[in-house]
């Protein structure tokens, strides 16, 4: 029986080429044919941006939302398709969910970006101040990504799957005129009420009794939160199923369960029953933490859901570095990516997924990528090809 491994790249070096200008075949076609040289064998695509300044938000030729003007003169995402497959790698539209570009971009083709439109989606603070995160109680917008994902499956049948950013809140609650809403008639509460109790404010006053009652309180509002966001997974996991119960669903997820649930209401292991493979973005971590954590997670997580743990191939250093012992005390170099890939192989996750295409074959970070996210790292990747000298196929595969 062939190897069966998920072996994925992240890809966003499109947008640093399209942001550039003159971007074409040959540039998408050198990202197969590295990808194809190293032995992955799953791009996970970038087709709608996170929180940014270089909005419009989507880059494929969209009818329905915002595109970057230079996709309708060129679909590198249509033609990576075509050559990936020609290569025998699997291509999976990876949507950053909630979060939206900037809000005051120009229109394209009369469009305006969906929080002009909508202001009353985003998230909204204690003062009142939106942000370019859009609020998972919103079932407006909850339709408008699904359109997106619909649209993407119709324009191109062959795609093998849709990979979820950013399915969560900022590190922050919510108190758009929904959630407001939602808390009063529910828990009686008020803004300030709800901001006081998640920070804990004057816990150390309250007897067992009282804490207690208390804990309870914060224990329902999180719960509402993370509601709104598991609903939105369940209904684009039947969206994309209804479609084609080939197209494989998939999210990247922060790596600790149980702060996830607790600080940007993303309670992944009650939704991962929705999805083919999850992708906790385990990044910077030691290569002791990071396998104490790898085994962990396999042990959580569902059955019927793979787990590709995320590898940070970045040549930046954590910002607690050298400070917290959890964290590699320095950049990430391409000895530390092939270190966690033998570690995730000893633990026996079926495969994992490298963030990203353009930091670990030395491409410079360009405007979307920037410095944090694009740093190449320090030295060889054929580090990464002798461990994936043996072809593969993705684990989730038939
Ligand atoms: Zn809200």
């Amino acid at each position: 029986m062939a190897l069966k491994e998920g072996r994925a790249l992240w890809v966003e070096s499109q947008q640093d080429g399209i942001l550039k200008g003159g971007y074409g075949p040959k540039d998408v076609q050198q990202i197969v044919d590295n990808a194809k040289s190293i032995g992955a064998n799953m791009l996970l695509w970038l087709v709608k941006a996170r929180m940014t300044d270089t909005a419009p938000a989507l880059w494929y030729p969209s009818e329905i939302g915002l595109s970057h003007e230079a996709c309708y003169e060129y679909d590198s995402f249509g033609d990576v398709i075509k050559m990936a497959h020609d290569a025998g790698i699997e291509v999976h539209a990876y949507f950053s969910t909630f979060t939206e570009g900037d809000i005051g971009a120009k229109e394209v083709r009369g469009k305006k970006p969906p929080l002009a439109e909508h202001p009353e989606w985003a998230v909204v603070d204690r003062q009142g101040r939106r942000s370019e995160f859009v609020c998972a109680s919103h079932v407006g917008y909850r339709e408008y990504l699904g359109s997106l994902m619909e649209e993407v499956i119709d324009k191109y049948p062959s795609i093998d799957g849709i990979n979820i950013d950013f399915i969560r809140y900022p590190r922050s609650a919510c108190f758009c005129d929904n959630c407001k809403k939602n808390i009063k008639e529910r828990f009686g509460l008020t803004v300030d009420q709800t901001v006081d109790l998640l920070a804990g404010k004057d816990f150390d006053s309250l007897d067992a009794e009282e804490l207690g009652a208390s804990l309870d309180r914060v224990g329902a509002v999180i719960n509402y939160y993370n509601q709104n966001v598991h609903d939105t997974v369940e209904y684009f996991h039947n969206l994309v199923k209804a479609k084609s119960p080939k197209i494989k669903l998939s999210a990247a997820v922060f790596p600790n369960p149980r702060v996830a649930a607790n600080q940007v209401y993303c309670d992944w292991v009650g939704f991962s029953q929705f999805l083919d493979f999850v992708c906790p973005m385990v990044y910077w971590y030691s290569p002791a933490y990071y396998r104490q954590t790898v085994e962990r997670l396999q042990a959580i997580t569902p059955p019927g859901t793979k787990l590709y743990p995320g590898i940070s191939a970045l040549g930046v250093p954590h910002p607690l570095a050298g400070e917290n012992a959890n964290f590699l005390p320095k950049a990430p170099d391409m000895e530390y990516v092939a270190e966690l890939i033998d570690i995730a192989r000893e633990v026996g996750t079926p495969g994992i997924a490298v963030f990203q295409y353009g930091s670990i074959f030395n491409v410079e970070p360009g405007a979307y990528t920037g410095a944090k996210w694009g740093t190449p790292v320090v030295g060889d990747v054929d580090l990464i090809r002798q461990r994936w000298a043996e072809p593969a196929k993705p684990a989730h595969t038939d």
